[in-house]
């Protein structure tokens, strides 16, 4: 894995959230994006080399709404980024991971995506994520 590409954070309220992280940061959010399959609406800004990523629910059955629902906001996954995420999954199911998908999936910012259970990664869940059309064997 290269690098950690970003920090997702969970949050009740986005608009909210990019007002406060925007001041944290002190850099504007770069792009806002709706992933409807996910129940999700996102929000990145870059710092240094890596992004945050805030989250919100936009339905109540989604995962970032469970996830708030029982440990309210705070950090919900580290993503990493990999060249090519189909080599990386299999090499993590043969460690032993349990991924929570089979295939990746496509994810906010243009990316593939794949997520690691926590169970299997010390309570952290962790995402893969490759950028679109960066795999050289594509
Ligand atoms: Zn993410």
């Amino acid at each position: 894995m290269n690098k950690i590409e970003h920090i997702g954070i969970a949050v009740s309220n986005l608009e909210a959230a990019i007002n406060n992280y925007e001041k944290l940061l002190n850099t504007p959010v770069y792009k806002t994006e709706e992933i409807v399959s996910e129940s999700v609406k996102t929000a990145f800004l870059q710092c240094g080399p890596n992004k945050v990523e805030l989250l919100e629910a936009t339905a109540a059955d989604s995962a970032i709404a469970k996830f708030i629902d029982k440990k309210g906001d705070g950090i919900h996954h580290i993503a990493f980024e990999v060249v090519d995420i189909i080599a990386e999954m299999q090499r993590l199911k043969n460690e032993g991971f349990v991924l929570l998908n089979d295939a990746p999936k496509l994810g906010a910012d243009n990316k593939l995506v794949c997520f690691v259970h926590p169970k299997t990664a010390n309570g952290v869940l962790i995402e893969l994520c490759q950028s679109i059309g960066t795999n050289p064997s594509e």
